[in-house]
């Protein structure tokens, strides 16, 4: 691009610095005349970095429940108390499972899975439930 007296010159007739801009091309011209001129052609925005196009935006994993435990200190202290819960962990086909749902690539469907089809699993489940729903106070 040419430039007079430290402006940049007029891309219509390249003689006079240019004080606007083609609001479509960015062209830069000089006079009233000079954009009639340019705008005899059809001109289109310029391939810019700063064109507002959608970037893919890879939404961050956030879904995952951070807070990681489903339990308070307090309930599982409970489960670590009862006797109930460690009997039943003792069960080496639970210890298996437990390993199993550890290591689950989706744990939460794994978990429904045994929830489902193991019944050791599920008994293991509902008296941890129960556990940690804490003694039951009579009414
Ligand atoms: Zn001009
Ligand atoms: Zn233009």
């Amino acid at each position: 691009m040419s430039v007079i007296h430290g402006k940049a010159a007029c891309q219509v007739c390249k003689e006079q610095a240019a004080k606007y801009k083609c609001s479509t091309c960015i062209l830069p011209y000089c006079s009233l005349a000079c954009y009639k001129k340019h705008k005899e052609t059809p001109c289109s925005p310029p391939i810019s970095e700063e064109s507002p196009k959608e970037k893919p935006v890879s939404a961050p994993l956030k879904d995952m429940d951070e807070e990681g435990s489903l339990l308070t200190d307090e309930q599982l202290g409970r489960l670590g108390a009862s006797k109930d819960i460690s009997d039943i962990l003792s069960n080496v086909d639970l210890q298996k499972i437990l390993k199993e749902l550890d290591s689950a690539q989706d744990p939460e469907k794994a978990l429904d899975q045994a929830m489902e089809q193991i019944p050791i699993f599920r008994e293991f489940a509902e008296k941890a439930i129960e556990t940690v729903a804490g003694p039951r106070t009579p009414e």
